[in-house]
């Protein structure tokens, strides 16, 4: 699959200093801040610093070494924020997982029950 990469989406202008965010935990390879409208008491945005739009493109593209260092970016922010009961990661991709910025993104959501996934199963 090909994947274009936009470099005028809002998580490559925060990784180039253009925008402000609330950083929770920074890597060689990766940056993880506070989602600005947080659903959750603990919401945390983990994305790579390489030009990847989505999980499948990370995963199929990235280096071991960035992807070693997303998932250690992942380790630090489960460990300094309120996640101990448990969590969700989630990864939205493209059209149909509603994915609004093409920058792969995890979301980390915690520190509440969340309810069920998928209440919407038309
Ligand atoms: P998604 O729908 O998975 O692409 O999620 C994009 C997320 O980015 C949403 O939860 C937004 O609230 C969040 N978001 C958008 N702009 C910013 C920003 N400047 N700083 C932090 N989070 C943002």
């Amino acid at each position: 699959m090909q994947f274009d990469y936009d470099d005028q989406n809002i998580f490559a202008k925060i990784l180039r200093g253009e925008i402000p965010n609330a950083t929770v935990f920074e890597n060689e390879h990766a940056l993880a801040f506070n989602d600005i409208e947080p659903q959750a008491p603990v919401h945390v945005l983990i994305i790579p610093k390489g030009a990847y739009v989505s999980i499948d493109d990370f995963a199929a593209n990235a280096s071991a070494a960035e992807q070693a260092g997303f998932f250690a970016a992942v380790a630090a922010v489960c460990e300094a924020t309120d996640v101990e009961k448990g969590f969700r990661a989630v990864a939205n991709t493209r059209a149909h997982g509603v994915q609004d910025v093409p920058h792969f993104h995890m979301h980390i959501m915690g520190g509440r029950v969340l309810g069920r996934m998928l209440p919407d199963r038309a």
